[in-house]
């Protein structure tokens, strides 16, 4: 039987690591999880059902039956809550930071973890999230932690919205990533955190092919 190999990736929003995932992903022909869709998804239920994202309570009357279902199509990630594709309104601006508050909620965490290593179990994948390494893959066979400065983060994410149609002021975007960032750092249960045995790459300066051909250099040695 062939070996699976299993990547983690983790770093706060906006250092990259989604691009990367999406080369790995193709050069290697594994499968890509982006994780974070998975937490936005739980937001937009809270959203569906009236539910305050900090709202402990209200969240666990639907967090152990959701509905939420990840499936791939020619390829690509398709999000799926209560059977609709919801793969773009996770991406709307105001699902980032409710999506960055549900997911300091441990039974979100739990749920979403479960779901993780389910899919992971059986195939060779690339996993991008922010506790993949330290929490939900531990025995992953390559592990890196993606960062950028506040400043090239807030800059790509702009860029990325603007090129989407969004308004966005700047400053305030770059304060939402900062409170993120805080966030992801700073919850009880498996927190925001380099993995001891990750890889760091800062990719301030680099490019992205620069960035892939560094992680790829890894994976291939
Ligand atoms: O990566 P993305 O920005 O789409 O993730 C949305 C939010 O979900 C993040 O701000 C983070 O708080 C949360 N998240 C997480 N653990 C993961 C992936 C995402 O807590 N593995």
């Amino acid at each position: 039987m062939e070996k699976l190999i299993r990547i983690a990736l983790d770093g706060p929003s906006g250092s990259g690591k989604s691009t990367i995932a999406k080369a790995l992903s193709s050069k290697l022909n594994i499968l890509y999880l982006d994780t974070g869709a998975m937490y936005r998804a739980t937001a937009l239920k809270a959203i569906k059902c009236n539910v305050d994202s900090f709202d402990e309570k209200g969240v666990n009357t639907f967090i152990n039956d959701i509905d939420l279902k990840i499936k791939y199509i020619d390829g690509t990630q398709h999000t799926f809550l209560d059977g609709e594709d919801v793969s773009s309104k996770i991406r709307e601006p105001h699902v980032s930071m409710m999506a960055s508050n549900i997911s300091s909620l441990k039974a979100v965490r739990l749920k979403m973890v479960d779901m993780q290593r389910e899919i992971a179990k059986s195939t060779s994948c690339v996993l991008d999230g922010r506790d993949i390494g330290s929490y939900v893959l531990p025995n992953a066979d390559y592990k890196f932690y993606i960062t950028a400065s506040v400043e090239v983060r807030a800059n790509r994410r702009y860029k990325e919205l603007l090129e989407k149609g969004h308004q966005v002021d700047f400053e305030e975007l770059k304060k939402e990533i900062e409170q993120r960032d805080y966030n992801d750092k700073h919850r009880d249960f498996a927190p925001l955190t380099q993995a001891e045995d990750a890889v760091l790459i800062d990719t301030s300066d680099m490019s992205i092919e620069e960035v892939c051909n560094t992680v790829l250099g890894y994976v291939n040695k």
